[in-house]
Order: structure tokens, then C-alpha cells, then sequence
């Protein structure tokens, strides 16, 4: 029997789902201090709903099917489209309507490194705010829980669609709203492919080359956020204006690793203004870790112009990848071990201590002698062990050998938490 997976879908396994629960309970503790509340949209929507914006690269990437009575369906390619879908349905909530969501979404994307056809997102939105203020909220939030999960090289990389489409249109004269929209797409995939190829893929939808080389180099427009602002002020582009307040307010924010780069416009044409990717500086193999963005034209394609929505989504498998590189894995587990069979109630008795203090812990086997428990420790990843012995015992102490090190130090049996801890 072959026992191999569908293309592009993996298990989850023990030591990955550890840290998809760290990034679940982290992400769960950040929001509800942000003040948002917790729902998950429907995994399978009706097909039109996850096409509501046909043409779309997203388009391709949907996994459909007929169900049993031929309804045409399609499993979530996100999580935003659901909670766009759900808010926009319910006409009596008072905005600004702040919600957040965590689940698996299903896209039928080119597998690669961090990159799968199966794989789960945390994800922010807020309704009914169109101001610079939401887009900023959202921006802290995402840059709040990286920090709480230690990953401390990421930054925000900042671009605005609306000032690229100014360019595009005042700059490079071109009207067509379709020609508008491919030359985004274009400039959304300059982290992918050459200059050469874009020309050649591009000038067969209609763009000269000399408009995509200008284009490119409008693009590589990067640099911190008042410099950038200075020269788009200057090129007289008035909706570098948005960048600005927003440059402003992430300050008051306290938010300092901010890159404004022109190339970020996001593939999902339903983004409208502020566009954003945080990206982990020591993990550039990664791509991004988080996108989001200002997206009101969603909400108008559901019926609710006047429902202005941001918001942001994380890839959980990329977070945890870019952690487990930086050594941020849980350093304080501890596996109880002891010196012979007769002290195995002595090693319960602690190992409910340690538990009790949420610290991960297990207890090594009484068919087992103290090398070969410590053996098992090192091999299911404990970072130390806890040694009951007799002699120790005595002078009432416990021993704490940190199995990267090989050091031991003795810790009081009365304060055990705080021995472990410390
Ligand atoms: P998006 O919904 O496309 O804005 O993506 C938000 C985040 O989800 C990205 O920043 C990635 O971290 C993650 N992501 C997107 N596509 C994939 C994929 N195919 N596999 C794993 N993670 C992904």
C-alpha cells in the first residue's frame, strides 16, 4: 500500500505541533489584550464567495468540488474572506468591529521550502475604521507577537498601492484600470523573478518594456520612512500622504523597525491602500512571515461600501521554522530521573511540582537505570534533568544537570519551581 501524502501536504509532527500550540497560545494572549475577539470562520464556503474576486491569482489556488447534491464549494483559501463574509451579514455590529481567528486554509500553490498546500494562519482584521489608526493597530499587534515569541530581527516592510497606482497613472500615462492591476501584479513578484522575464511575461498583457523597466525602478524605492516619504513628496505624488501620517503614528507607537519598500503591493487584488510584510531578517530563506493590509474593496464586492476593513494573517509554519533556527524552543523542560527503583515515589511527588508550575516534564521508567533515563531525556529534547538521589536527598536537595552543558547544580527540595527557574 503506498502510504505517501497528497503533493504539497504534510503531518504535523510532535516537536513542530509544540510549537504551533506556543504560537497559538502567544497569539490568543496578545489579541485579547489588543482587545480582540476570538471567532473562526467556516472551513468550506460556497464557491462564489471565495471567487468574489474572479481573476485573481487566488482563482487558481482554490480547492473546489461538488458536494453530494452538486453545489459547487470551496475550502478557505484564508481567513479573511469567512470573517469579511460573516461581518458584512450582520448589519447590526458597532465598529470598529476587532476580530481575530486562527486556522488551517488550503491553497493549491507550487509546493516548495516553507511553502505547502496545507498549512495554517493566525489572522487579525478590523471593520468599520477606515482611518491610518486600524492600519497602525493591526502593524503593532503583528510586531507585539513576534516580539513575544523572540524573534527579534523582524521588520515591517511598509508600501502603499494607492501611490504606486498614482505613479503608474500619472507618471507612466497609463489609463486601463485591467493594465493598472497586472502592472501591480508584476511588481509583486520581483522577489521571485528577473527583470528579464517580467518584461517578456508582461509585454504580452499589453506593458512595453520601457513601462516595466520604469516601473521596477519605482519599485526598488526603499529606505526608512521619512526618507522614502521625502522623495515621494517630491516626485509630487499627493498620496504619499497616507505613508506619512502612518510614519508618524507607529512612532507615537514606539514601533522602530520599520522599512518603507514600494515593491510590497501584495498578489490578493483586493487590497486597496496600505500594504505591509514583516519579514525575519535572520530567516530571508523564509519569505514573509506575516501579510496584510487595508482591503475595503472586499467588503464592497459583499455589498458593504461603506465597511472599511485591515487586517493582517501570519503563517504559522513559517513562525515556527524561523523559531526553532533561533533556538527559542522551550528551554525549560525537565525530565525527572532517579538513582533507583525505591526512590521512584520521590520522583512522582516532584515531577507533580514541576507540573503543577506548567514547566513540561515526564518521569523516566522503573525498568530503566539512571544512564538510560538520562539517555531517553536527551533524546526527546528535555533541556534538563531533574536527579533524585539518595545521597542528595539527605542534605535535602534535588540535582538539576542541564543536558546541553553537562553542569549539574543542586536545588532545594522545599523550592523546586524557583530552583528550575532560576
Ligand atoms: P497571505 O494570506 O497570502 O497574505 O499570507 C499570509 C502569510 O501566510 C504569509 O506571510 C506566509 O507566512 C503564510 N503563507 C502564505 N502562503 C503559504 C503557503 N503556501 N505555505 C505556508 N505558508 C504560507
Amino acid at each position: 500500500m503506498d502510504l505517501s501524502l497528497p503533493r504539497g501536504i504534510r503531518d504535523i509532527v510532535p516537536e513542530e505541533f509544540e510549537l504551533h500550540q506556543r504560537i497559538r497560545t502567544a497569539f490568543e494572549e496578545v489579541t485579547d489584550a489588543y482587545n480582540f475577539k476570538a471567532m473562526e470562520p467556516a472551513p468550506l464556503e460556497t464557491l462564489s464567495i471565495l471567487r468574489a474576486k474572479s481573476g485573481s491569482q487566488v482563482d487558481e489556488q482554490i480547492y473546489h468540488f461538488q458536494d453530494k447534491a452538486d453545489r459547487d464549494i470551496g475550502l478557505r483559501f484564508d481567513l479573511t474572506v469567512g470573517m469579511t463574509r460573516y461581518v458584512v451579514g450582520k448589519r447590526g455590529m458597532k465598529p470598529p468591529i476587532k476580530l481575530a481567528s486562527y486556522g488551517g486554509v488550503w491553497r493549491y500553490d507550487e509546493p516548495q521550502h516553507a511553502r505547502y498546500r496545507w498549512f495554517y494562519q493566525w489572522d487579525i482584521e478590523v471593520f468599520g475604521d477606515p482611518t491610518i489608526d486600524s492600519d497602525a493597530e493591526v502593524m503593532d499587534l503583528s510586531y507585539s507577537l513576534f516580539k513575544r515569541l523572540g524573534l527579534s530581527e523582524v521588520k515591517l516592510h511598509v508600501g502603499d498601492r494607492r501611490v504606486v497606482e498614482e505613479y503608474i497613472r500619472s507618471v507612466l500615462g497609463v489609463s486601463s484600470d485591467g493594465k493598472v492591476l497586472e502592472m501591480m501584479r508584476a511588481l509583486d513578484k520581483v522577489a521571485k523573478k528577473t527583470e528579464a522575464e517580467l518584461i517578456r511575461e508582461y509585454e504580452a498583457k499589453g506593458v512595453s518594456a520601457a513601462e516595466m523597466k520604469k516601473l521596477l525602478e519605482f519599485g526598488s524605492t526603499r529606505g526608512a520612512p521619512a526618507e522614502v516619504v521625502a522623495k515621494l513628496k517630491d516626485a509630487g505624488l499627493k498620496s504619499a500622504e497616507g505613508l506619512s501620517d502612518l510614519a508618524e503614528i507607529l512612532k507615537l507607537r514606539g514601533i522602530a523597525n520599520v522599512e518603507y519598500d514600494l515593491s510590497i503591493v501584495r498578489g490578493i487584488d483586493y487590497y486597496t491602500a496600505i500594504v505591509f510584510e514583516v519579514k525575519d531578517g535572520a530567516r530571508p530563506d523564509l519569505g514573509s512571515l506575516c501579510g496584510g493590509g487595508r482591503y475595503d474593496a472586499l467588503p464592497r464586492i459583499f455589498g458593504r461600501p461603506e465597511l472599511a476593513a485591515t487586517g493582517a494573517a501570519g503563517g504559522i509554519e513559517r513562525i515556527a521554522l524561523s523559531m526553532s533556527g533561533a533556538g527559542t524552543a522551550e528551554s525549560r523542560s525537565v525530565y525527572v530521573v532517579f538513582t533507583e527503583p525505591a526512590l521512584y515515589g520521590e520522583a512522582l511527588k516532584a515531577l507533580s511540582q514541576v507540573r503543577e508550575a506548567g514547566i513540561r516534564s515526564d518521569i523516566g521508567l522503573r525498568s530503566k537505570g539512571l544512564r538510560k533515563q538520562l539517555e531517553d531525556a536527551s533524546s526527546m529534547g528535555f533541556r534538563s534533568a531533574l536527579i533524585v538521589g539518595k545521597k542528595e536527598l539527605e542534605s535535602g536537595n534535588l540535582l538539576l544537570k542541564d543536558l546541553k552543558t553537562g553542569g549539574e547544580k543542586p536545588i532545594a527540595r522545599g523550592s523546586l519551581v524557583e530552583g528550575i527557574l532560576s
